[in-house]
């Protein structure tokens, strides 16, 4: 096994992380700015490394400071969690380059999904399901493109080939917007991603947010662990999320998970990663694959019972995968609510001390947060502070679980997004299930 770990990170899932090292009689080395000394995985780790000043370009976006740590702390693999550096092939390689092991996929294949056009064009080889669109990059041929957003039908939506976090991408309703909307997209998409090549896609109107896990090892084997709807999103920014999605059926689900798994041999895919899709009338449309552990995991493995970073370590010490497809059954209901440091009003971020925390508790209910009462809430990085998660048999259990949770927590001293949700957990229409990624912003007045 894996002796010792870096792991490249902060919060709540660098403390996810450690608990499965722990687990699993794996040395720990957090890496942490000079904010973040007082985090509470830091404080739980082996050995830890001060990689820099509080801006995380200056450290946890420090990619030679991060591979000092490893290589003065002589750990044998780094394991970036989300955000941050791990979805940078750049970061992938130069870690496999000094020698150590990047826990995820290689560096060639996060560079190939990091391009969603070259993304698209492997799923379509591999039969996932894509949007109707231009095929490859939209070159300067207006006939050919006005030609295009015909063949497709309006509207379309032009979307930066380099983009990411919702950003690069204009929707386009009539001809007579098309050409200057390209030509807006590419100098936008341009001076954001240093890459000003654009691509053409048929916009859904009304989709849900769709995903499957996977999980591939190096010996050729991939599996697909369900699906997470994820469709309660604010500005692209997910806020709730769960599995199963409500009315998929078991036919849907293996009909598209084993596309997923396929792809996954198909590409040599290596740990664990997201196929994400848009789904309306009953069809899935791939949008892009992230090739990391999400936020949202948890949702998974309480579903399913399988400790996906478990898996992940498994994976990079080169070992098989413990599960086969036909061990994964999915078990009840599961919910994550994405607890921020943030005004519930204006959304705008709230950092500072919290003066008092009591966490939840009960049955069904997973907190993975790395607050404390006393701990200050620095302004330097996402104001996701935690994450609340119930799992029941049934989804109205789980969702009164949820609403018991919300009830019992206490964050004081900071604002915090809590009593939104705890608005959302009644709402009759998000009750009901299967609501479209446009509803949480239309209820909060926003779309
Ligand atoms: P990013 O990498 O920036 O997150 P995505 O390709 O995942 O970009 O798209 C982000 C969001 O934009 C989607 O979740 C969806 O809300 C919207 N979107 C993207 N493509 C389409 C499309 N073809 N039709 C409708 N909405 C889309």
């Amino acid at each position: 096994m894996l002796s010792k770990v870096v792991i490249a990170n902060r919060g709540e899932i660098a403390l996810r992380i450690l608990r499965a090292c722990r687990e699993m009689g794996i040395k720990i080395v957090a890496v942490h700015s000079s904010a973040d000394r007082d985090l509470k995985h830091v404080r739980l780790a082996d050995e830890s490394v001060c990689i820099g000043p509080s801006p995380s370009t200056d450290s946890y976006l420090n990619i030679p400071a991060v591979i000092s740590a490893a290589e003065v702390t002589d750990a044998v693999a780094i394991h970036p969690g989300y955000g941050f550096l791990a979805e940078n092939a750049d970061f992938a390689e130069q870690v496999e380059k000094s020698g150590f092991i990047f826990i995820g996929p290689r560096p060639d294949t996060i560079r190939m999904m990091g391009d969603k056009v070259s993304a698209i064009e492997k799923m379509k080889q591999a039969g996932v399901p894509c949007v109707p669109g231009s095929d490859g990059v939209l070159d300067d041929d207006s006939e050919k493109n006005i030609g295009m957003a015909v063949k497709i039908g309006y509207p379309v939506i032009i979307k930066a080939a380099g983009g990411g976090g919702g950003r690069g991408m204009r929707v386009v309703r009539s001809e007579a917007a098309l050409l200057n909307s390209i030509s807006l997209t590419k100098g936008e998409a341009g001076a954001a991603f240093g890459n000003d090549q654009v691509y053409m896609e048929k916009y859904l109107e009304n989709p849900r947010h769709i995903e499957i896990q996977v999980m591939a090892d190096s010996h050729g084997n991939a599996i697909y662990l369900g699906e997470r709807d994820c469709s309660m999103q604010r500005r692209h920014q997910k806020m709730i999320e769960e599995a199963p999605a409500p009315g998929l059926t078991a036919e849907q689900r293996k009909e598209i998970g084993e596309r997923c798994a396929q792809a996954c041999r198909d590409i040599g895919y290596r740990g664990a990663g997201t196929f994400e899709f848009l789904y309306e009338n009953g069809e899935f449309y791939f949008i892009e694959m992230n090739t990391r552990l999400q936020v949202e995991h948890p949702v998974t493995e309480l579903v399913t019972g399988v400790d996906i970073v478990r898996e992940q370590l498994l994976i990079a010490a080169g070992k098989k995968m413990t599960y086969k497809q036909e061990d994964i059954k999915i078990h009840g209901h599961a919910m994550e609510c994405r607890i921020n440091a943030e005004d519930p009003d204006n959304f705008l971020p709230c950092p500072g001390i919290i003066s008092r925390y009591h966490a939840p508790g009960g049955p069904g209910v997973r907190v993975d947060t790395h607050i404390y009462s006393g701990y200050r809430v620095p302004p330097y990085y996402d104001s996701m502070i935690g994450k609340l998660i119930t799992h029941s048999d049934s989804r109205d259990s789980a969702m009164a679980r949820m609403r018991i949770a919300l009830d019992e927590i206490i964050i004081d001293g900071i604002k915090t997004n809590v009593p939104l949700h705890k608005n959302l957990l009644t709402d009759a229409m998000f009750l009901a299930g299967g609501v479209n990624i446009h509803y949480l912003e239309k209820k909060l007045g926003m779309g």
